[in-house]
């Protein structure tokens, strides 16, 4: 066996002790405080994030999930509505849909970018669309321009899941630029771990440039009240731990270092994986910025579960997201959807392969990695 540091999908632990003291100061003073629930630490760090990102109300919340649930339970939709969302996504973005009662309507996604694919979109609408989920998989900006004419055109309101794409700039024909998460009439975000501004535990925030949806929004993540023990719309418990908000306001000054170690890590497996014809690398769109939450590969010639077992004799880890697309999930078989619906999220499941890509990734790491899939391709 090489003698490569262990190699990790993400390296929480490296990264925590770069910045340990930081952290610790930020504990300390939540903990001498004591404000543990809305403390100041979540009003900060929720103005931090609206700086950042320049949508005018941020509203943490519990989690990703929650925040999408939030969103769906704020834009005022009766069961049986129809929600247009990509089939090749993480199961949350199907699941609050179901949650509520309402119709997922899956469209399939471009073979390049994993994105929604737009065109499909307006196919989608009937009377009974209500709302349209854009995920912004992977780190780059699903196609927002065309996908919000359509949103306007049609009076529907667009829920960005931001999940994996906090930090990225989605550029418009006007030369305007945006963050992903404020374009749409509400965005959502998860703090989860291995995301890219991860907390040390769950944690999400919503986004929104409207005052009277953030004022909804901020209600129904709070019981449905303003004032206490004054209930005037069903809400849900649903809130950001002053712990984690502290220890994402120091996470966040680290940002924009982070996405470009993950930009550099990215860089250097485009220049030393392309003259590999049987790997296509990840797309990188026009209009908008990557900011690496996974790098994926896809792997022709059904290769890509022999190349995982042999990455793997070599301590190199990979995973596939996804395995299945949410319409072939057992869960919500009962929408009707069956195999060949969406024959692009379902050959993405077949050839996806996600390589380590993190922060504290080492350059003899990246040798190794590159090196041993440079060898089972023959090279
Ligand atoms: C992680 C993720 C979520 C859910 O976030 P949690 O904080 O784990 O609830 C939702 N959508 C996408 C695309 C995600 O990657």
């Amino acid at each position: 066996m090489p003698t490569v540091p262990q190699i990790q999908m993400v390296d929480l632990v490296g990264q925590y002790k770069k910045i340990a003291t930081e952290i610790h100061q930020a504990i300390d003073s939540v903990m001498e405080s004591s404000a543990f629930i809305n403390g100041p630490a979540v009003t900060r760090f929720g103005s931090e994030l609206a700086k950042y990102t320049g949508a005018k109300f941020v509203i943490p919340c519990g989690n990703g999930t929650d925040a999408l649930q939030i969103a769906l339970m704020a834009l005022g939709l009766q069961p049986g509505d129809e929600v247009i969302v990509p089939s090749f996504t993480y199961v949350a973005t199907v699941e609050v849909i179901a949650l509520l009662q309402l119709t997922p309507i899956f469209v399939d996604v471009n073979p390049q970018s994993f994105n929604m694919d737009v065109e499909l979109v307006e196919k989608a609408i009937t009377k009974q669309t209500k709302a349209i989920i854009a995920v912004h998989l992977f780190g780059q900006s699903a196609d927002m321009e065309p996908l919000l004419n359509i949103s306007n055109q049609h009076k529907i309101p667009v829920v960005e899941d931001n999940a994996q794409a906090l930090g990225a700039s989605y550029q418009f024909s006007d030369s305007s630029i945006a963050r992903t998460g404020t374009m749409g009439a509400i965005g959502t975000t998860s703090f989860f771990p291995s995301k890219n501004l991860g907390a040390y535990g769950d944690g999400g925030a919503l986004f929104t440039n409207d005052p009277s949806l953030a004022e909804r929004l901020k209600m129904i993540a709070n019981h449905g009240q303003k004032q206490k023990y004054y209930h005037d719309i069903v809400g849900v418990n649903s809130r950001l731990d002053s712990l984690h908000a502290a220890i994402l306001s120091v996470k966040l000054n680290y940002l924009n270092d982070y996405e470009e170690s993950r930009q550099t890590v990215a860089d250097y497996y485009d220049s030393t994986l392309n003259d590999i014809d049987e790997l296509t690398l990840p797309f990188r769109v026009e209009n908008s910025t990557h900011v690496f939450h996974q790098y994926t590969l896809l792997v022709k010639n059904n290769k890509r579960d022999a190349l995982r077992d042999f990455l793997q004799t070599k301590g190199v880890p990979s995973m596939i997201y996804y395995p299945v697309p949410q319409h072939l999930q057992k869960a919500y078989l009962g929408y009707g959807y069956k195999e060949g619906d969406f024959p692009i999220s379902e050959q993405l499941c077949h050839e996806v392969c996600s390589i380590p890509i993190h922060t504290e990734l080492t350059e003899e790491q990246l040798i190794h990695i590159t090196g041993s899939i440079r060898e089972f391709f023959g090279k």
